[in-house]
């Protein structure tokens, strides 16, 4: 009844005040709260630093037992269980990097109902001990985290997730609460169906977080373009680099120290004591710049991220949203910003193909970097084009903050060029045996006399020098987006280029091939290199 409920909303309110020390619950928080404080199984998409974390804590709190936290990110739990008893939280965790001792000592609080809340990694749940003991214990709730995992369609697919689904069978009057920030519409309709939840209640807030400004710069010199924007954006400010090899994450950030920034590298090949070393400088000190690989910043609260920057291309629209999600907690004007190039696109697409995985995981990871392209090649709003991806509307009108809202790309009718570009495919293709890139394409269309061009009589070819009009940067413009709208395919471990399917009708001039306008290049500024 009413006054039942007035109950309800107080003490959830009373314990966001005293507990958390907040004014007030933000966005759904408080629908959530309630439902599940009243017993109501719910699934929650919410975008990363949406406050998801209170739409299980405060239930755990309120309702009396133990609220379960299932968890993948076993290294964050100790953080998060620290910063929880800090505020006179009575948490606690179970995961393998404890010892015995520290173990039994959780499962005696959990038993003697001295904890409010329990994280857990996934794979305890598939132990028969672990069962035993939460069976034996009082349970507030169940917590579903990252439930995305659960997703064999999604980008981060953890097979233990399958195992949640008996939560409801064994704890049929316990609520479950699954949490995620990314979900499309068919990750949402798998997470409740492999969790088993028909009948909850599904809380979707909006994704979009209009204070992340949305850009993505052709690449060109990708570290020296990466400076300049620090240099003229972001001078001063904390921010993450992403990049997808250990490799180019150690050199981008010896690069960016050498040039005055402070940066750090981050990557899974450095030991446990640095990683943790940089991931607390980066989130005690201002300014601090982490260069790392995706396997930074998963679970990372710091609100003050001014800028997210890509300098290789995420395999997904989902990874691109969470990562780039990591900038402006806080609300205030920050930046997602992206050089992306020909390689890219190239090296993925040979990614995917020499990877391991059967053939419906490579045709889902295609899929998966088709929209991530999409997205890199559109000339419409990306924000739109972001909320469209995760099913949401977006605004007609465009967003006002995003690199095509700011500046419309021009488009052109690329036709011609896509059929020289074709045409010079299907030549090259008809040498059995032998395999060439985009850079050979390229030279034969510019009439370069290159050794390679020479050593293969590719100057006898009748497309040979029939490109003048482009620059060679032009060029690789138009192959990217071939490759990106599916015109070209790269095939191989050497990204020799080949003719799909939908080429043909370009070929046969039944149909046109509207192109984005290369921007033109910023002047290059000076940045030293060094050596
Ligand atoms: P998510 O898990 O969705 O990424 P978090 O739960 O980590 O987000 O919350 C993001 C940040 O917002 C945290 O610093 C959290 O303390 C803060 N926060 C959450 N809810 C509120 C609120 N109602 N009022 C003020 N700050 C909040
Ligand atoms: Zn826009």
């Amino acid at each position: 009844g009413i006054a039942e409920m007035t109950v309800t909303q107080s003490e959830t309110l009373a314990t966001l005040h005293r507990v958390f020390g907040y004014d007030a619950f933000r966005g759904e928080q408080e629908a959530v709260i309630e439902h599940v404080v009243a017993g109501g199984d719910a699934v929650v998409l919410m975008p990363t630093g949406g406050g998801k974390s209170l739409c299980y804590q405060i239930p755990s709190l309120v309702r009396p037992g133990t609220g379960i936290v299932v968890s993948p990110l076993i290294a964050l739990m100790q953080d998060q269980v620290d910063a929880l008893r800090a505020l006179g939280v009575r948490a606690g965790f179970i995961n393998s990097t404890q010892d015995f001792d520290e173990r039994r000592v959780v499962e005696a609080e959990f038993l003697a109902g001295e904890l409010d809340l329990l994280y857990l990694a996934p794979e305890r749940l598939r132990v028969d001990a672990t069962l035993e003991l939460l069976s034996r214990g009082k349970i507030a709730l169940f917590a579903i985290d990252e439930a995305h995992c659960v997703s064999q369609w999604g980008h981060d697919f953890r097979p233990d997730y399958l195992a949640l689904s008996l939560l409801g069978e064994r704890w049929p009057d316990v609520p479950r609460i699954a949490l995620t920030a990314t979900a499309t519409h068919a990750t949402h309709r798998e997470i409740t169906e492999r969790l088993n939840m028909p009948a909850a209640r599904h809380f979707v807030a909006s994704f979009d977080r209009p204070n992340i400004q949305y850009r993505i710069v052709p690449k060109a010199d990708p570290k020296k373009q990466l400076l300049s924007f620090l240099r003229e954006e972001h001078a001063g400010d904390a921010g993450i680099v992403y990049c997808l090899s250990r490799n180019s994450v150690e050199k981008t950030a010896e690069f960016l120290t050498r040039n005055g920034i402070e940066a750090v590298p981050y990557h899974a090949g450095l030991d446990a004591g640095t990683r943790a070393a940089h991931q607390s400088r980066f989130l005690r000190e201002d300014g601090l710049v982490v260069v790392a690989t995706i396997a930074f910043g998963m679970g990372i609260d710091k609100p003050d991220v001014r800028f997210v920057a890509h300098l290789d291309l995420p395999k997904s629209v989902e990874g691109y949203y969470q990562e780039t999600g990591r900038a402006g907690r806080d609300g205030l004007p920050s930046t997602a910003w992206m050089a992306y190039g020909l390689n890219d696109v190239i090296q993925q697409r040979k990614l995917i193909q020499s990877g391991e995985g059967d053939e419906a995981f490579q045709r889902r990871a295609a899929a998966h970097l088709d929209s991530m392209l999409a997205l890199c090649e559109t000339a419409q709003c990306r924000r739109g084009q972001l909320l469209a991806y995760f099913g949401q509307d977006p605004d007609a009108a465009g967003c006002g903050n995003c690199d095509t809202c700011l500046v419309p790309p021009e488009t052109w009718d690329g036709t011609i060029a896509a059929q020289k570009v074709l045409s010079t495919v299907v030549r090259l293709q008809r040498e059995r045996g032998q395999k060439f890139g985009a850079v050979q394409i390229v030279d034969i269309l510019l009439g370069k006399r290159t050794g390679k061009v020479i050593q293969f009589d590719h100057d006898q070819l009748s497309v040979f020098g029939i490109g003048q009009e482009l620059t060679e940067g032009e060029w690789r413009g138009v192959v990217r987006q071939l490759l990106a709208q599916g015109l070209l395919a790269v095939e191989g471990e050497y990204g020799t280029l080949v003719l799909t399917d939908a080429s043909g009708a370009v070929l046969r001039r039944e149909r046109e091939v509207p192109l984005r306008k290369e921007p033109k290049r910023p002047a290059s500024r000076s940045a030293s290199s060094g050596s």
